[in-house]
């Protein structure tokens, strides 16, 4: 196995990015091909957390509570290991990055909202916004890819939560439903740079400045569809899993730009895991100051982009 290395340009790029500690931890578990811990969510749809907790470390599975989530613990198990267990085949736990936990508790859906998840599939996120929700309210979850859909349908089957699943441009919804979600969570399709010092060799392999503006376009797209669908006084949430500003900053600035004073970017009330705020200078270029309330989670976690957006009217 031949250790990936990361091309020069993006490299320099990361630099004026990430924090000097974040990227330093990055370049050296690429380097390393270090293996990052794996995370599971305890799923109250299915069986007592507690319940699932005694079970699994009843097996001989060491696991580390995650101080900003009690539902999410840690292990040093491979996944291979973890789908053999029983309660996983269960849907009594799910396998889900940490990093990727989060833009659900940032939308903060309540039992009997209406809630929209635009990119659904394969469903880490629904089926975690169903259980905050307790199977209660409307939840719609559309992503495009038929393939996908199908995964999402069965992720969401095994795990006992109830969606409307809708294979759909999410660009498209939000003219077809305007002003309907009291929450909509736009959880984008990305270049996946955080995801590379966590080992997915293919995000590195694939990665191109013109994917990143490709799929900066379709970005806008969803998010200004998402905000069409949103009621005035609703919240949402837009992450990625990319460091990219053109698929981060940048979307946020040109949704400020096309909904003058109709939306807002508003602070995270969560506490968070290693974070730091989004950027608001990119390229020399100065962004709208409140899209500094957004924020990247940093490596060692999965490196994530998250904001949390309220329409006002
Ligand atoms: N939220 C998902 C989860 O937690 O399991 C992951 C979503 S993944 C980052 C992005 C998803 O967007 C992919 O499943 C992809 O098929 C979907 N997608 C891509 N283009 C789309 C579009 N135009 N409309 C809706 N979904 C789209």
């Amino acid at each position: 196995m031949t250790t990936p290395v990361i091309p020069a340009h993006l490299l320099k790029r990361w630099t004026s990015i990430l924090p000097a500690h974040a990227l330093a931890c990055a370049v050296d578990a690429i380097a390393s091909s270090a293996s990052t811990p794996t995370a599971i969510r305890l799923n109250p749809l299915r069986a007592d957390p507690r319940e699932t907790l005694f079970a699994l470390r009843a097996g001989g599975i060491t696991l580390h509570e995650v101080s900003w989530f009690d539902l999410a613990f840690t292990t040093s198990l491979p996944p291979r290991q973890l789908q053999a267990h029983p309660a996983h085949g269960d849907g009594a736990f799910h396998i889900q990055s940490l990093s990727s936990m989060i833009p659900a508790l940032l939308l903060n859906p309540q039992p009997g909202d209406a809630v929209l998840d635009l990119c659904a599939a394969p469903g880490s996120k629904t089926s975690q916004l169903a259980a905050m929700m307790n199977n209660k309210g409307q939840l719609i979850a559309v992503d495009s890819s038929r393939p996908r859909y199908y995964r999402l349908r069965e992720v969401l089957r095994v795990l006992g939560a109830q969606a409307d699943c809708i294979c759909a441009h999410g660009e498209r919804w939000g003219r077809g439903h305007p002003a309907q979600f009291d929450r909509i969570l736009v959880d984008v399709p990305c270049s996946g740079e955080g995801r590379i010092h966590t080992g997915d060799d293919a995000a590195l392999e694939d990665w191109s400045i013109a994917k990143v503006r490709r799929l900066a376009s379709l970005q806008k797209a969803l998010l200004h569809s998402a905000i069409d669908a949103l009621r005035p006084g609703g919240t949402l949430v837009y992450s990625t899993c990319t460091f990219a500003p053109e698929e981060n900053e940048l979307v946020l600035q040109r949704a400020l730009e096309r909904y003058p004073d109709r939306i807002e970017i508003i602070p995270m009330t969560h506490a968070l895991a290693p974070s730091c705020p989004a950027l608001v200078v990119w390229m020399g270029d100065q962004l709208h100051p409140s899209i500094a309330e957004a924020r990247r989670i940093l490596p060692p976690l999965e490196g994530f982009f998250v904001a949390v957006l309220r329409k006002l009217r």
